[in-house]
């Protein structure tokens, strides 16, 4: 008889809720794990932190297979000439990664390690009781003894629970598109370097992140209110032929994709754990993506989440509503620190007062690499320090 009755059910197999799911499940829980897609299934978001490489190696997946190693990320403003570059020199390595393939790969890991997976199956409702939670897909009813939102930008819980709190000030929202490029000397050394490239825009600012087998990712996100004559595509076009770098980069290139558009940007859930339940990932909070943030935090809420969680369970404590106040402290001050620093891109030009000049500053320059490397917990960081004391316009 099919098994209705889990320790942990979780929706959403993105990073978050793969992470979350392979974790319990080598602590010796059962796990559901319900995706409403199939992988591989295309995700944005190709450009990864070096923190993020402890929790990869505690699910067992080698990620320098099969991606392209980052280097680190470059600031340019081409309008002024000026440019700066963070390197990831670490102890921990990067990559960019083509989200469709690697998140199969964290999927098909999970199932791999004892997670009981289910895909094209939708959570619809969710009814965390003092006893047990339960959860009704469009297919079927399932119990258990906790829950994990890990549903991304979906957020079913912080929907649910009308939580959800725009934050203002950041980026409003992304055009992007996919291509092949043509083998030419810019294109051979930008995927030697494996850089993101940030540039400055007039009306926001444009990503750059080379992959695997010649291709690329471009985005341009827009901060300030466009011309109405200008409309998506030609919007798009626009911004990324007024850079003179992507106009010689892209001669010749392959168009992979449509320009997508992603809207409702920077937020976060103002209810992020509760009875029997705790969201993770996009679903406790998403930040415009300018430091490449998104993964990191994802599998590092996951991380976090499925310690604590583990320990209720054996203790029988699971029910506890204060379980994850401990975890989400840690992760709201990862969280506070990049959004104080993605305000100062924004509203205090971050990248033109501070990032241009950290080259005479090499004290700070080294504080600032560790926060865009994704070590947002380390003692003495003064530079984060004096963000976090600093006045903010929105963070919490
Ligand atoms: C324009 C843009 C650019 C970005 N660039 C970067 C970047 O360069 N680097 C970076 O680190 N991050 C980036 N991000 C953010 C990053 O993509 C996300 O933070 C990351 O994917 C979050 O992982 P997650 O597991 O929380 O959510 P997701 O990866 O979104 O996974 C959620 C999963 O839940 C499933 N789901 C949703 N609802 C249900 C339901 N009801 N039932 C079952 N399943 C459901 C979805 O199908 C999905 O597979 C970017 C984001 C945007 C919008």
């Amino acid at each position: 008889m099919e098994q209705n009755n889990y320790d942990v059910i979780i929706a959403g197999a993105g990073p978050a809720g793969t992470t979350a799911a392979t974790l319990l499940a080598q602590y010796g829980h059962s796990v559901l794990l319900i995706e409403r897609d199939r992988h591989p299934r295309f995700h944005i978001g190709e450009s990864m932190l070096p923190m993020s490489e402890p929790v990869m190696k505690r699910l067992g997946i080698a990620w320098d297979k099969g991606n392209l190693k980052k280097g680190g990320a470059e600031f340019i403003d081409e309008v002024s000439g000026r440019r700066t570059y963070f390197p990831f020199e670490g102890k921990y390595r990067t990559f960019q990664v083509e989200r469709s393939v690697f998140d199969k790969r964290l999927f098909d890991n999970a199932v791999a390690q004892g997670v009981t997976a289910l895909e094209q199956e939708k959570v619809m409702l969710v009814d965390c009781l003092a006893s047990h939670v339960q959860i009704d897909t469009d297919k079927a009813q399932y119990q258990g003894r906790y829950f994990i939102d890990a549903t991304g930008r979906d957020a079913i819980m912080g929907k649910k629970l009308g939580s959800i709190a725009k934050i203002n000030n950041l980026g409003q929202y992304a055009l992007y598109k996919h291509y092949k490029l043509a083998e030419t000397d810019v294109a051979n050394a930008l995927f030697a370097q494996g850089n993101i490239k940030i540039f400055l825009s007039e009306i926001g600012w444009i990503w750059c992140i080379p992959l695997t087998e010649g291709r690329l990712s471009v985005g341009l996100v827009v901060q300030k209110n466009a011309p109405d004559h200008l409309k998506k595509d030609a919007l798009f076009e626009h911004h990324i032929q007024a850079s003179a770098y992507m106009s010689e980069l892209l001669m010749g290139a392959q168009a992979l994709s449509e320009v997508r558009i992603e809207a409702d940007f920077s937020y976060r859930n103002k209810q992020r754990y509760g009875q029997r339940f705790a969201c993770c990932g996009d679903a406790a909070g998403f930040l415009d993506p300018v430091f490449s943030s998104g993964f990191f935090f994802a599998v590092k809420t996951a991380e976090f989440m499925a310690d604590q969680l583990h320990q209720a369970l054996l203790q029988g404590n699971e029910a506890d509503v204060d379980l994850q106040l401990q975890s989400d402290a840690f992760y709201q001050q990862g969280f506070k620190t990049m959004h104080l620093l993605i305000e100062r891109f924004y509203c205090s030009n971050l990248v033109e007062n501070l990032f241009f000049e950290s080259d005479r500053q090499l004290d700070i320059k080294q504080e600032i690499v560790a926060l865009l490397a994704g070590d947002l917990w380390q003692q003495g960081n003064g530079f984060q320090q004096g963000l976090l004391r600093g006045r903010s316009k929105s963070a919490e």
